[in-house]
């Protein structure tokens, strides 16, 4: 979850470097660092806070060095700190090393080391690396590849390196073992980072590195034993600017239309009344085998899959449910041959969502992704699924990628509803409401000064509640989980019947209840809701599509009516832009939230 880059060629590095953090940013953001080689010496260069700050601290001459690496850190051992920035060196300065994941038997090798004589200069399990590597290199007979590997083989943990030798100025090696890696092809220059955002300004060439894989970069190519050709990646560097967004989160929120129509094209076939997902490689005899969807997926992914699975039981009768990955890989899963398993990552690259696929393709599972990022590993692990093709999602708040991956479920269960009971008339009234969802997600957007004026009313609440039931029930969880990461106010979501059952002790005047009240048969239901909340005095803001009472909720969001199936992706919209509009209110940095990261790649 932090960037790494790195770079050799013809050109100074430290520059290219410095504007590769800056697109990676969102990853992992306390404290920045980059190492240049120069005449056999390595200048190093770190700070706390922002890639900013490090680019105000290399000063107006960085070293003219035409090799370097350099890395943005989210902390896991060792407070964010100059010292604990990386790149970490051995003890003479000569091999330098970023690194993102964690070395896990990091105490033991740092006691081997120091018996050995080491001294450390930071808290971070990563500095045992560059020591080993030192170690290993001795008197230069083995080359840099030869003595990582010989270094890796001791080492527990996840990794993706990138490793330099003062002594060597034409060359870097990398390797990975969980966490990404890539290469980019320049002409004449090659680049490294931790996601193609870092490469895209200078290439679209890439090659991404298999778990378990080392590879030796020079200027005109790389060398690797197991490595695959280049890949063409579908991203421009434009898909990282502003577009005249005060934020990442703004723009993206705004792209929601044009991303879904990207997830339905092609995808609705009207003839036959279904969808077309030809990427999940199955044919409908396998279809109507599956008995069971389990979706996969941490934070705003296993909200999806949640809503995924309420699709998949409403639309094709099929029982589905939706899991932490983090704990699925786990508690030693039963795997059913039966079941289709969708691994749901918007970067792909999410850890335990990764390790809860490999868990599942060793016991014989069937498992297909649902992804953003082509080339990602755990698209390339599941080998089959949907891709979303929302385009870069920068803020680390989902968004588009959240209602792209939504849309792609119901185009799923829509699937499998017409292999097995959906008739056809009911299977055309839900393609013809896919087609018009970009256009009433347009509509709902249009509520956004509306939006806003209600999120000011209530940003400065202490808490929230957010409560739904049946196809409002992941919605609620997904908007409480949106108000948590970027406006720091605490809400909880619940089962809207729940509330009685304890939480309601909870409501009074400074409790604000967002209440999701689709327009269907639980519509009294929730209404009853309502004013339970309110004989306590408790504030309600209804998100809705339906024709509430007068005076019954003390803000209404609305959003247009479509088919009552697909409201859960429409009623999320307006629940988005709450979240953004207190954050605002708040003054947060909300394409940065404190503590987190885009995607999660370190356990
Ligand atoms: N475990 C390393 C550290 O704490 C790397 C963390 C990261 O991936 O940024 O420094």
């Amino acid at each position: 979850m932090c960037g790494i880059v790195g770079y050799v060629g013809t050109r100074p590095a430290a520059r290219i470097l410095v504007e590769g953090l800056a697109r990676l940013e969102y990853r992992g953001y306390d404290s920045a660092g980059l190492a240049v080689a120069y005449r056999k010496a390595l200048r190093t260069t770190k700070a706390v806070g922002r890639v900013d700050d490090l680019r105000a601290a290399l000063g107006d001459e960085p070293s003219p060095g035409r090799v370097g690496i350099a890395h943005t850190r989210w902390a896991t051992h060792g407070e964010p700190s100059e010292r604990n920035a990386h790149p970490h060196t051995d003890a003479s300065g000569r091999i330098a090393v970023v690194h993102n994941g964690i070395v896990e038997n990091a105490e033991e090798l740092r006691a081997k080391l120091i018996a050995d004589g080491v001294v450390f200069a930071s808290d971070t399990d990563t500095e045992v690396l560059p020591h080993l590597i030192a170690k290993a290199a001795g008197d230069d007979s083995r080359t840099l590849e030869e003595a990582v590997r010989e270094a890796l083989r001791v080492v527990e943990g996840t990794y993706g390196l990138v490793v330099l030798d003062a002594r060597r100025p034409d060359e870097l090696v990398v390797a990975r073992n969980g966490s990404p890696i890539v290469l980019g092809l320049g002409d004449g220059e090659m680049f490294v980072a931790s996601d193609v955002a870092a490469l895209v300004r200078h290439t679209r060439q890439v090659v991404f590195l298999a778990d378990g894989e080392l590879a030796t970069i020079t200027a005109t190519g790389y060398e690797g034993s197991r490595l695959g050709p280049p890949t063409t990646v579908d991203v421009d560097d434009d898909d990282y600017d502003l577009d005249g967004h005060p934020d990442f989160l703004s723009k993206e929120i705004h792209e929601q239309p044009a991303a879904l129509r990207r997830v339905l094209a092609g995808r609705l076939d009207t003839r036959f009344a279904t969808a077309r997902l030809d990427g999940l490689r199955l044919d409908p005899r396998e279809l109507r085998g599956i008995r069971r969807v389990t979706f996969l997926g941490c934070g705003s992914a296993l909200y999806a899959g949640q809503m995924g699975a309420m699709f998949m039981e409403e639309l094709a009768r099929v029982p589905a449910d939706a899991e932490q990955a983090s704990e699925f890989r786990y508690r030693n899963p039963l795997v059913d041959p039966d079941t289709l398993y969708v691994a749901v990552s918007q970067s792909g690259e999410t850890i335990d969502t990764l390790a809860a696929v490999e868990e599942l393709q060793r016991k014989g599972g069937r498992v297909v992704g649902c992804v953003n990022v082509i080339g990602s590993a755990i698209a390339r692990q599941c080998g089959a699924g949907m891709f979303l093709h929302a385009g870069p999602e920068v803020s680390v708040a989902s968004t588009k990628a959240f209602s792209s991956m939504t849309t792609s479920f119901a185009l799923l269960a829509l699937l499998l509803g017409r292999v097995r009971d959906l008739s056809s008339a009911h299977g055309t009234r839900l393609v013809d409401g896919l087609r018009r969802l970009p256009d009433a997600v347009e509509h709902a957007l249009a509520g956004e000064a509306e939006v806003a004026a209600v999120a000011r009313r209530y940003a400065e609440a202490r808490s929230m509640f957010y409560l739904g039931r049946v196809r409002g029930s992941a919605v609620a969880r997904e908007g409480a989980q949106k108000l948590k990461e970027i406006s720091y106010v605490h809400a909880e979501a619940y089962a809207a019947a729940e509330l009685k059952h304890g939480p309601l002790a909870l409501v009074d005047a400074t409790m604000p209840c967002v209440v999701v009240v689709p327009d269907d048969e639980l519509i009294a239901k929730n209404v009853s809701t309502i004013e339970q909340i309110k004989a306590r005095g408790g504030p309600v803001i209804a998100v809705t599509n339906a024709d509430l009472p007068d005076g019954l909720a003390d803000a209404v969001l609305r959003v247009p009516r479509l088919e009552p199936e697909l409201d859960p992706i429409l009623l999320g919209i307006p629940l988005q832009m709450l979240a953004y509009h207190c954050a605002a209110a708040l003054g947060r940095d909300i394409d940065k939230p404190r503590n987190l990261a885009k995607s999660v790649t370190v356990e």
